[in-house]
């Protein structure tokens, strides 16, 4: 399927299954917004839980926090956001569209040959780099990169913008009384560092973790749930000693590489990409990548901050926020290796990975599904339950098996149309196990359990249904 036919058939199969909507879709929706449903949830759910037990659980030095979106004011300027958070942009004159100008010049780099594309993006990123407006304008003008909608090549100037969406705390409107919402998570670890440090009699290294909503006003939001304007990060801040920080970077872009490996996507599907300009506060930087229906795109980064966070925050608050290191005798203030990774671009990873079409045609007939293959501890349902009849005590032995199961995992208990049909329809929603309860089960205490991804099915004992799904849907 051509890939832009992939993203169009994901979008849509996650509106008919319950898995994404529009944000507002009555009122003719919100852009770049969006809500999860019923089994978009229960799937981003166990992608947060999946990365928070990796993240905390499974390591011996890192503790996870849940910090509140909004922060002091102050903690913005000393974060740099006030100043730093933009994006160079361009408008259109004719068509008033505004857009990013990495993306403008992207989107036109890839209507061209490798050799040329190449050579127009490594221009970008050098007058990204300089910080030269200037010569970004010229470099969309001398190759003649017109707007989509007013096709004229009619451009202002190339202007920075704040992605922040900020608004008032309290009754009175002033300027004093502004909050943001929080741009990303990783501030509220900052700030609570000795707080974790003090409390959890942390050593180092050691990290702290947390997930959770962050917003900025995105100019150009595409690319379904890849670029909202609100969403949410699995951040995790590691506080090393000056002078390790190279040694940990590399640790943690190997570990987390092998986190993406663990959700059993090919090596292929990834790819590092590391910064050519860096962010004001990081000294090494990299981007995961990984395979989306519209290219490899970033999922993932790993930023090597220096101690400029903690630094700031020592300046701005008046606080001290040093680490006293027993082994060495001394007060510094810790360097950090960040991992920051979206849950929604994740969600939208494993649609991707896991979305298929396959034709199961015979020379008899003609057939095909659809089937989400997710890895079954992600899968939204683990097990459906079908009773072959609505009666006949069947729908009761049924129910018993979900009773014995739902303190453990997601059942499903289905009894309308034909058992075809019910597969079919468990395929759609990525549920990896179906048993099938009949007669035959009064008579033996056995069930037929359907295997998703194979779609072979076998007889095994009623009683062995819990044990063999929790062995398959365990993350460790
Ligand atoms: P991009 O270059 O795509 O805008 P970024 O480099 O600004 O991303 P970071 O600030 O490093 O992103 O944020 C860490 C992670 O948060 C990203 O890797 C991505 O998965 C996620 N993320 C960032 N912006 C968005 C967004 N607007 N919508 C969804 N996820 C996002």
């Amino acid at each position: 399927m051509a890939n832009d036919n992939k993203l169009q058939a994901i979008i849509g199969h996650c509106k008919e299954y319950g898995f994404i909507f529009q944000s507002s879709e009555i009122y003719d929706g919100l852009s770049a917004v969006y809500d999860y449903g019923q089994y978009g949830a229960e799937l981003k759910k166990n992608i947060r839980d999946y990365w928070w037990r990796s993240m905390t659980q499974m390591q011996d030095n890192i503790v996870g926090i849940d910090a509140a979106i909004f922060m002091h004011p102050t903690v913005w300027k000393a974060s740099g956001h006030v100043d730093n958070f933009s994006d160079p942009m361009i408008d259109n004159k004719d068509s008033q569209k505004r857009y990013r100008v990495d993306h403008l010049i992207e989107g036109y780099a890839e209507t061209l040959e490798a050799d040329a594309a190449a050579a127009i993006i490594k221009q970008m990123e050098l007058l990204l780099e300089a910080n030269d407006f200037a010569g970004l304008k010229s470099l969309i003008e001398d190759n003649k990169i017109n707007c989509a909608i007013s096709g004229t090549c009619n451009w202002t100037d190339v202007r920075q913008f704040n992605l922040m969406f900020s608004t008032e705390m309290g009754s009175v409107a002033d300027e004093a009384n502004v909050v943001y919402l929080r741009p990303e998570t990783a501030q509220g670890i900052f700030v609570n560092f000795l707080n974790v440090q003090k409390t959890g009699r942390m050593k180092i290294p050691f990290g702290i973790a947390q997930t959770g909503k962050a917003f900025r006003n995105e100019i150009v939001a595409r690319g379904f749930i890849f670029r909202m304007r609100e969403f949410e990060q699995m951040e995790m801040q590691f506080f090393v000693k000056p002078g390790t920080q190279k040694e940990w970077y590399e640790y943690w872009k190997e570990t987390r590489m092998k986190w993406h490996l663990s959700l059993g996507i090919g090596a292929d599907k990834y790819k590092f990409h590391d910064h050519v300009k860096l962010a004001h506060y990081a000294d090494m930087a990299c981007d995961i990548e990984y395979d989306f229906p519209m290219g490899f795109k970033e999922v993932e980064g790993v930023h090597s901050r220096t101690d400029f966070d903690l630094k700031q925050h020592q300046q701005f608050s008046g606080k001290k926020l040093t680490y006293f290191d027993t082994d060495i005798n001394q007060h510094y203030v810790p360097y950090v290796i960040e991992t920051s990774i979206g849950l929604d671009r994740t969600v939208m990873m494993i649609l991707s990975e896991a979305y298929v079409e396959e034709d199961l045609s015979t020379e008899e007939k003609q057939d095909s599904r659809v089937v989400l293959k997710f890895p079954p501890m992600l899968a939204p349902i683990k097990l459906a339950v079908l009773p072959l009849t609505k009666k006949d005590g069947l729908p009761e032995l049924a129910k018993e098996l979900i009773n014995d199961c739902r303190s453990q995992f997601k059942c499903f208990y289905e009894e309308k149309d034909s058992i075809g049909k019910r597969y079919r329809r468990m395929d759609a929603l990525g549920t990896p196990f179906c048993v099938t309860i009949d007669h035959q089960t009064k008579e033996d205490g056995t069930v037929t359990i359907r295997y998703r991804d194979s779609m072979q099915q076998e007889r095994i004992a009623l009683a062995d249904v819990k044990k063999l799904v929790m062995e398959k849907i365990a993350m460790f």
